[in-house]
Formats: C-alpha cells, structure tokens, sequence
C-alpha cells in the first residue's frame, strides 16, 4: 500500500529567500510521499470518487514516460483497488523510463500510442468501453480543481500565494479554495503557453478573478533544465534542505527568487510557494546531476 501521510506536510519559513521586507515559506506538498506527486493526488480524488460511485472497472488516463500523473494515478488506483490503464505518449521503448517502471509495478496497464493518437486522445479500442473511466490528460478538469481546494494550509496568513502551473488545474483550485484578498502568482513552464489563461478561467467559480500569470521562467520550454536550472536546484538544496524537481517546483523557486530580487513584492508581503512535489521526475536526470 502507498498511504499518503497529509500529517507530514509543513509549512517551512526559508530564510534564504526572505529579506527586511518579505517573508517566504513554502507548504511542503511533496512530503507526503517519496513517489506520489503532491497536487497530483488532490487532483485525483473527486475524479476516482465519482469512478467508483459510478461502477466503473477500470480508470485510464493519458501521460508521457515521465509523467507525475501517470504515477500517481497508478499509486491511488492501486490503493483504492480499481484497475488503472495509462495511455503513453510515443513508441513503446526498448527500456522503460523509472516512471513507467514504477507504474507497471503499481499493475498499471500500459498502452503506447502514437504522437498523432495520443494528440487527439484517441483510446485504443481495447480501452473503449462503457464501463471505463477515463480522467483528462493531467487530471484538468472542474473535479481537479475540486480537489485542489482540499490543499490544507493556513488561509488566514499569506497576502501573496505562487504555485507552478502546468494545466492550470492547481492554480484555478487554489483560486477557488482561497479565502480573503490573498493573491494568487502561477509560473507557467511551459513556453509561450496563452492558452492557459482560457483554460484556467475555465475552471474558475469566479469567473471576473484578474488572473496573474508569469510566463518569464519556463527556461526553453516544458521539462528543459539549463546548467543554470540545475545549478539553482542544487544551491537552493544546499541553502534550505529543500529538493525540487526540475519540470514545476525548481522553476517556481527560481522564479520567486528573481521576482524578490527585482522588487516585484511590496514590503510586508508574505508569500507562501507552494510545493507541488514532483521528486519523481527527477529519476530521469543522470545520476550524480543533484546532489540530493
Ligand atoms: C502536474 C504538476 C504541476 C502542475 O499542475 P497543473 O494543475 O497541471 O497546473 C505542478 N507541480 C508538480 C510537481 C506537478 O507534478
């Protein structure tokens, strides 16, 4: 059993990014497992409680070979006791990535599609039946979000919020769960992605929000990690303790950072970063490249 332990998580002041005139913590979402991704499983629940609710025999989604959603779909399916399908973007290759390894040994069932299926979601026929749930690409969707407002933190203490936005499915929860005047800063990592104010809005309840998101620190595009990404993660390791992954949370790092160091906060402000985990995908790098 993978058991998520929600009482592990912290909210952790980092000294290393405050100054005179702003405090910064971050709320450690990937402490509450080593494998399962943290806003990945928020994002899962409301969508594996309605599979269940409806009967269905198995859930199947969509991901690349080393997607966190794919992992941490396998893990919560596994847990619950539903079967689980994971469609894969690309060729089925000669030696599986760490991630689907992990899926596989989670009895996730794998498909591997081509580019253009994987584009347009189209199931393989083996996968098309009633009695199968499938749960969009990245867990987007009005029940992701749904499930991002359960996030448990302080909401009385944090003027200023950032999280890492891939679909926008965490950042519209946050929105949505957060209470009083509090704003909320998403970091996009993917590169020039305009579409991901659309798809946010989407999913907001209050659709008039004035939504704020960066789109400076993507470094190259979805997944690209620079020398000086890597460089960061493992100074930001060195300083704090805390590791990041180098697809989301070691760009939102950065990006806060940066966005400190330029005056960008007014004085006072209290920021709290978002953790979303990740570790996972940090399999993928060659060993030696972290030093945690
Ligand atoms: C998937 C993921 C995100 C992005 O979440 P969205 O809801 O798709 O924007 C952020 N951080 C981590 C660690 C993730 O795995």
């Amino acid at each position: 059993m993978h058991n998520v332990q929600e009482d592990l998580i912290t909210t952790d002041f980092i000294p290393f990014l405050s100054t005179a005139r702003i405090k910064v913590h971050t709320l450690r979402l990937d402490k509450i497992h080593p494998v399962i991704s943290g806003n990945k499983w928020y994002k899962l629940q409301f969508y594996l409680q309605e599979a269940i609710s409806q009967n269905k025999k198995a859930v199947v989604t969509y991901g690349g070979a080393y997607s966190n959603h794919i992992i941490a779909t396998a893990a919560a399916c596994r847990n619950i006791g539903i079967k689980s399908i994971g469609i894969i973007r690309g060729e089925a290759p000669k030696n599986c990535s760490d991630t689907l390894k992990n899926a596989i040994g989670l009895d996730m069932e794998l498909h591997f599609v081509s580019r253009e299926a994987y584009k347009n979601k189209t199931l393989p026929d083996v996968c098309k039946r009633s009695d199968y749930y499938v749960i969009p690409e990245g867990g987007y969707g009005a029940l992701g979000a749904k499930g991002v407002t359960t996030i448990p933190y302080d909401k009385t203490t944090f003027n200023i919020i950032c999280c890492a936005a891939g679909t926008g499915t965490m950042m519209a929860g946050i929105i949505n769960g957060k209470s009083g005047n509090s704003q909320i800063i998403g970091f996009s990592v993917l590169k020039n992605n305009i579409n991901i104010e659309p798809a946010i809005r989407n999913l907001l309840t209050d659709k008039n929000y004035g939504l704020n998101i960066n789109h400076d620190f993507h470094f190259g595009g979805y997944a690209k990690h620079p020398p000086m990404l890597i460089d960061f993660m493992n100074e930001l390791y060195s300083r704090t303790g805390i590791p990041t992954d180098f697809v989301y949370t070691a760009k939102l790092f950065y990006g806060v950072k940066k966005l400190i160091e330029a005056n960008a906060f007014a004085k006072a402000s209290n920021i709290l970063i978002i953790h979303s985990g990740g570790l996972q995908g940090n399999l993928s790098l060659r060993k030696g490249t972290l030093m945690f």
